[in-house]
């Protein structure tokens, strides 16, 4: 493999300006450079231009990730679950980017290679990949996929035998496969590869046979539907869906040919055209979703983004009504989702930052729904991961149920301004910050569970504070009533870091 070289502790720029570590002091993230160790064997990797995760690694292609990245973490991902058990199948699936099926090759090629038997599920949301690796009992799964990020990124993600990402121990046992010599199995040990047609179709079934989805109901209402599947993998599931919900379908960007013709993250600012299409058509509802299809974001029917922090609210609205138990989110989702749980007389639960985090957490709790502020809905009748598809089920069935537009159901729950700001990262440990930003507010309900969450909820207003784990800066995270009381809790926050 080719020389590693890079400043393990250093920071660099990325060719955009973002600075990000190269080794991260977050145990959550792991960045670093191997060392050529040619006694050892070791994979060498330069991961100096990759951002590193628990749950994945991406980079830009033809920068920093190569078809030997991804071979070689494909490969020692593959020895890992091949060790693990049980079996030695992997699903593989991606998105619709560009370079995917050249990623895809070579993690197929790498897999064999470590004498792992591949089921390739071809173009699919990484929901199904996630969904395929439980039903068909795989070892794992990998989804080629950089999920929101702009078309020239592309990544892996890995997948463990229940169908969740990998978890911060897992990752841990996965990296010690980079760091020393990846077991390669000998011609007659080589993996197989076989395709799976049916992936989309169990997945659309699981989906339809959810207790509280009604399909008769939903069909009787022949919703009109505005879509925007931003030329990702989307395409494969959405028309579908929409189809056996009864739903009159107007759509754009379905071409799965990963030529993203917007910013592909489905956040508001992002969402003009699909605004256009349901104004130009009379769509009753806009559904936008990214490329690889857990997160999904909703226009109104006159035409207006509400927000991607409504799709979480609104999906546990209809979840509650037919299920009361707990609602877990990670600890910077907007308190519309306190809202919607205490009017169900439900719990809410908070858990760090991070997809299997809130996952993990909603196993412990048993919870009935969950996810992320970020449109992502985690629902655990289907499975324990972010699901556009499930998210848009919901949404159309709370439609359905209530007879309400979905401004009408979003002016129910309310209406809070969030302020972020990133502010880079002081040298020295953040918790004296903390233990004096608690002591001033005493009122406030304080959480350190990752950084610093101050909770005033007579006032509805919360704060928090939080290192990143990929880049040396610290994110303020705040939310008010109104815009002015989020900026100056933000200020506040701002200036009690130390310079
Ligand atoms: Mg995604």
């Amino acid at each position: 493999m080719g020389i590693a070289r890079g400043r393990p502790g250093g920071t660099r720029l990325d060719g955009v300006g973002h600075r990000f570590d190269i080794a991260a002091p977050n145990p959550a993230f792991w960045t670093g450079v191997y060392e050529d160790e040619t006694e050892s064997g070791a994979a060498v990797i330069d991961t100096s231009r990759l951002m590193v995760s628990v749950s994945g690694v991406r980079g830009r292609v033809g920068e920093g990730l190569t078809p030997e990245v991804i071979a070689t973490f494909a490969a020692a991902f593959g020895a890992y679950v091949k060790q693990r058990g049980p079996g030695r199948t992997v699903v593989l699936g991606r998105d619709s980017r560009v370079s995917g099926p050249m990623f895809h090759r070579a993690a197929a090629a790498a897999l064999q290679s470590v004498g792992c038997d591949v089921v390739d599920v071809g173009i699919a949301p990484t929901p199904t990949v996630q969904l395929a690796v439980e039903d068909l009992g795989a070892a794992g799964g990998l989804a080629v996929t950089a999920s929101h990020n702009p078309i020239e990124w592309n990544a892996l993600k890995f997948i463990g035998p229940t169908g969740m990402f990998l978890d911060g121990d897992e990752a841990a046992a996965m990296r010690a496969f980079l760091e020393s010599e990846i077991p390669r199995a000998t011609w007659d040990e080589l993996g197989g590869v076989t395709t799976d047609e049916g992936a989309v179709e169990r997945h659309l079934q699981r989906i339809f046979s959810i207790p509280f989805i009604d399909l008769d109901r939903i069909r009787a209402r022949r919703f009109h539907v505005a879509l925007d599947c931003v030329r990702g993998a989307g395409g494969s599931i959405f028309p579908r869906l929409l189809d056996e919900l009864g739903c009159r379908v107007d759509a754009i960007n379905m071409e799965m040919d990963g030529r993203f013709p917007r910013e592909p993250e489905p956040v508001a600012e992002n969402l003009g055209e699909l605004e256009e299409l349901v104004r130009r058509t009379g769509a009753d509802i806009g559904l936008a979703t990214d490329p690889d299809v857990d997160r999904l974001s909703l226009v109104s029917g006159a035409g207006r983004a509400i927000g991607e922090d409504y799709t979480l609210a609104l999906a546990a609205q209809l979840v509650l009504r037919h299920r009361p138990g707990a609602v877990v989110t990670n600890l910077s989702t907007s308190r519309l989702l306190d809202d919607v749980a205490e009017q169900a007389g439900a719990v809410l639960v908070r858990a760090p930052v991070g997809e299997i985090n809130v996952a993990r957490r909603m196993q412990s709790e048993g919870a009935t729904v969950g996810g992320e502020g970020n449109g992502g809905v985690i629902l655990p009748d289907v499975h324990l991961t972010r699901d556009a598809p499930v998210a848009a089920a919901l949404i159309l069935q709370l439609l359905a149920e209530t007879g309400q537009s979905l401004q009408e159901l979003a002016d129910g729950i309310g209406r809070y301004e969030i302020v972020k700001e990133k502010v880079a990262r002081p040298s020295q440990p953040l918790d004296a910050v903390y233990d004096a930003l608690a002591a001033r507010f005493p009122e406030a309900e304080a959480d350190r569970q990752d950084g610093l969450r101050l909770d005033w909820r007579a006032e509805k207003k919360w704060a928090h504070l939080r290192p990143s784990g990929t880049e040396p800066i610290v994110r303020v995270i705040c939310e008010a009533q109104t815009r002015a009381e989020a900026a100056e809790l933000v200020e506040t926050l701002r200036a009690a870091l130390p310079r």
